[in-house]
């Protein structure tokens, strides 16, 4: 096909979700059909944070998209579906911490450091002059931010040409068009607000247009084994996969990454009261080691040993974004924490953005798709992806929030304990029963949802709005 016959994707926003979205594209894009643009603000494309949970049914995304033999020397272990120790779960709010329980889960959690994960992403972009194969074209627009966009109407004749009825507007750059605008711009999105302003009733979507606080903080840093091993050679993390301290308003996730070179700590102080309130502070800044320490008095020697070794700490408000319930109309949609950030106590944010670009492609480039997609046929691939993805996401961010309660001993029964104290083990037992019960999806087979989606293209559906 040639170049101006294609349908032009523009995805705004290279990060994991974005770029998934164009290699997934390119991978089931058989006809060589779609022109993708990906538009980013930043110069040049970096991850921030340190290490990111793949649970086995993101790992079967990827691999279905053409990423597994780029990533397996980049996990922590091959991925199978063999039960494996995710955490061991310790109360650690005092000196003579102790295991409560290990969560034991099929194929356990891969874990990758986030830029590895980005890299292995912009190899398999397919772009001019990649190794990766080519079937969809794609050009990356490094610098571009977008700032706007305009929408003209066309006729939605099935057999009607492309006229790229989306103009896209950047800051200090030439405005170009699309026929299909993806956004994937992140939990600030500038989409966002844009395309809720522009629905029929845009006042009951106030709430959605910007993420709030949650109430609570995230203290975070990557310890270099070589100095733990130096600091406290007998350290539990040398040996495990991840461990994670739990008290009273408090967790700490650590697990190893880069093959055991780093160890990634993300420390959480949950203030309850304060959620939904407004955070007053930057969005992520460098801290004293002692104030870290300090949030810490009195927990258990090994988690201190690790914040010790953590040189220049970062401190990050976690905020959330209120449960949407339409993430696509008409030439628009959204995915990722443009359209459903959560809070990351599930481990889940990225692999449920990662589900909706999967998702996305296998609409788009199914059989059945046109070689030009008409305003009815956008939308109904708009319905189907609202219909099948808003629930998920859903889903996965209010079980995101209720963990967020249950690691930090905020559940019923715990009500009278302070930080530090005691708790009968029956009730640490019960509550981290929930706990594992709450990550059951995380083997569960994202194949069933593309058929789903999939599946309407053959039958109508009733439109969400
Ligand atoms: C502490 C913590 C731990 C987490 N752990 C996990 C985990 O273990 N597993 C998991 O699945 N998820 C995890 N998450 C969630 C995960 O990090 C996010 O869900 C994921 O990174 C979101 O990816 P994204 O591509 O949607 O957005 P982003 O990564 O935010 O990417 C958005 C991109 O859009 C660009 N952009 C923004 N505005 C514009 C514009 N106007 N024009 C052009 N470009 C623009 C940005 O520069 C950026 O590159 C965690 C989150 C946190 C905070």
């Amino acid at each position: 096909m040639s170049e101006q016959d294609r349908i032009r994707v523009a995805i705004i926003g290279a990060g994991i979700v974005g770029l998934t979205f164009a290699v997934a594209l390119n991978a089931f894009d058989k006809e060589h059909k779609f022109a993708i643009d990906l538009y980013e603000a930043a110069p040049e494309l970096s991850e921030i944070g340190a290490g990111i949970n793949i649970w086995p049914r993101t790992w079967r995304i990827l691999e279905q998209i053409g990423m597994k033999d780029i990533l397996i020397p980049l996990l922590d272990h091959y991925p199978d579906l063999k039960r494996r120790v995710v955490f061991e779960i310790r109360k650690s709010d005092q000196r003579d911490g102790f295991r409560i329980t290990d969560i034991v889960k099929e194929g356990g959690a891969l874990r990758i450091h986030r830029a590895d994960f980005q890299r292995s992403l912009i190899e398999r972009l397919p772009l001019p002059g990649s190794g990766a194969s080519i079937n969809s074209t794609c050009n990356l627009h490094l610098s571009h931010r977008l700032i706007d966009y305009t929408e003209t109407s066309v006729p939605s004749s099935p057999g009607s040409s492309h006229s790229c009825p989306i103009t896209l507007h950047f800051a200090d750059r030439p405005s170009v068009s699309c026929d299909i605008l993806l956004a994937a711009d992140g939990i600030k999105s500038t989409v966002r607000p844009l395309f809720l302003n522009r629905l029929p009733d845009p006042q009951r979507y106030e709430r959605y247009m910007e993420p709030v606080w949650s109430g609570s903080t995230a203290y975070r840093g990557l310890v270099e084994q070589a100095e733990l091993m130096r600091a406290f050679p007998v350290h539990r993390i040398l040996k495990l996969p991840g461990i994670m301290y739990v008290g009273k308003s408090k967790h700490v996730v650590v697990y190893p990454v880069s093959g055991g070179k780093y160890i990634n700590v993300v420390a959480v102080v949950h203030e309850v009261f304060k959620e939904g309130t407004e955070w007053t502070g930057p969005s992520s800044v460098q801290v004293d080691q002692a104030e870290f320490l300090s949030c810490f008095e009195g927990w258990e020697e090994e988690l201190r040993a690790l914040i010790y070794c953590i040189k220049q700490p970062t401190k990050w408000p976690i905020n959330n974004l209120d449960h949407l319930d339409i993430f696509a109309k008409q030439r628009v949609l959204l995915m990722g924490d443009a359209v459903h950030a959560m809070v990351p106590h599930q481990g889940a944010g990225a692999g449920t953005g990662i589900e909706d670009a999967y998702i996305l492609a296998a609409l788009f480039a199914h059989p059945s798709s046109p070689r030009s997609f008409s305003a009815s046929w956008i939308k109904q691939l708009g319905d189907i992806y609202n219909l099948v993805r808003v629930p998920h996401a859903i889903a996965m961010s209010k079980a995101s929030i209720k963990q967020g309660y249950l690691d930090t001993l905020h559940a019923p029964g715990f009500e009278k304990y302070k930080e530090g104290d005691d708790v009968p083990r029956d009730l640490l037992d019960d509550l981290f029963s929930v706990v594992k019960r709450n990550w059951d999806w995380t083997a569960t087979d994202p194949e069933k949802d593309r058929r789903i989606a999939t599946g309407y293209l053959e039958k109508p559906i009733t439109p969400m709005l």
